[in-house]
């Protein structure tokens, strides 16, 4: 029968028509394919993860501000609502040997990769022999914060290398042997308040939140704070120490007046000069670690501030490296300028 009427088709209707409608079908198939992902891609460019997420944070912003409106809307404020007792779990980790160290990791970190315990600790070993991490506090501190959840995708399989890596913005992950020297720096006591300027990635502040429970972090590249976040509010589910790092979108130069006296203040971004504002807000007795010089080169900088009987401020400086220099991402305004004085690359 079939074949009956595919003769009679055959006599009847010339090929030409035949292969047109043939083509009509398989046109009508790719574009009925066509259209849903035309949607699809259209839906992700439209409803973009940043778009999302900013909006979310907006809207969280404002209920936890408790207000609406512009007001609101000019920066985004996180505030740690629990106050995770980060210093207290680190203290319960074993750092003598590395078996009792991955044995406790294993029962108390199920979700960190072994192949990433292994490289952790044989860095914290190298950071420790180099003297850029001091007090144990601080080795704990290390081991306990994974840098490969802070490392972006593009730079997978170098996530312990000794290295800065780019994180996109203009913006980099410090060397682990700088963030280890500026934390010792700072000897965060359980308690203290330590502000940073330069969320970046987010490492610096994760390994702050094993120090201490209140943490405040600014940053001013809007997409980088947005996609930091967003980490951070992830990564809370298994590391809830997080829950403890208020974050900030705005310039830190002028610090956060709101939650100032800072105890201790790490800058990571370069600058020539001390910000005042920074100054002001560190309590007498506070110290403050930056990268302090030129675009080019800087030092990192213990300033410690003390107030005398007649309310005079005493800044006590001291360079941590002992003459080594470092390079820093510069410390820019809201416009993108510098803030510190550019000078020529060739001296
Ligand atoms: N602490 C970061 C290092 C980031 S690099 C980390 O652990 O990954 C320096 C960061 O400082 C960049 O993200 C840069 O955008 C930020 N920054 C520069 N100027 C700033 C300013 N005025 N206020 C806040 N952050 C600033």
């Amino acid at each position: 029968m079939i074949e009956l009427v595919m003769n009679f088709l055959r006599k009847s209707i010339p090929a030409s028509i035949i292969i047109a409608i043939f083509s009509g079908i398989i046109a009508g198939l790719l574009f009925g394919l066509s259209v849903p992902m035309a949607l699809a891609s259209q839906a992700e460019r439209v409803v973009s993860y940043e778009e999302v997420a900013a909006q979310s944070m907006v809207q969280e912003a404002l209920r936890l501000a408790g207000r609406s409106g512009e007001e609101g809307l000019s920066y985004i404020t996180l505030p740690g609502i629990q106050k995770y007792d980060g210093p207290r779990f680190a203290e319960t980790m074993p750092i003598e040997t590395r078996e009792a160290w991955l044995s406790w990791m294993s029962r108390n970190r199920p979700h960190d990769d072994p192949v990433f315990l292994e490289q952790r600790w044989q860095w914290a070993q190298d950071l420790v022999n180099s003297s850029e991490l001091k007090r144990p506090e601080e080795v704990r501190a290390f081991l306990l914060a994974p840098r490969e959840h802070f490392v972006r995708a593009v730079n997978r399989g170098r996530e312990y290398e000794d290295t800065w890596l780019p994180i996109g913005y203009g913006a980099t992950i410090t060397d682990p042997d700088v963030v280890s020297m500026m934390t010792s720096t700072i000897k965060v006591q359980p308690g203290d308040k330590v502000l940073e300027i330069g969320t970046g990635s987010g490492y610096q502040a994760a390994i702050l939140s094993f120090l201490t429970k209140d943490v405040y972090t600014i940053e001013i590249i809007r997409p980088l704070y947005i996609e930091t976040d967003a980490l951070l509010r992830d990564l809370e589910r298994n590391y809830p120490s997080y829950s403890v790092i208020n974050r900030k979108l705005g310039d830190g130069y002028y610090g956060w007046e709101e939650f100032a006296p800072f105890d201790k203040i790490i800058v990571t971004c370069a600058i020539d000069h001390i910000p005042p504002p920074l100054l002001r807000q560190l309590s007498p007795g506070g110290i403050m670690v930056l990268p302090l010089g030129p675009p080019n080169r800087q030092y990192i900088m213990e300033v410690v501030k003390n107030v005398d009987e007649e309310g005079n401020i005493i800044l006590t400086r001291r360079d941590v490296y002992n003459g080594l220099s470092v390079r820093f991402i510069p410390f820019r305004d809201e416009r993108g300028t510098s803030y510190s004085t550019p000078v020529s690359d060739d001296d």
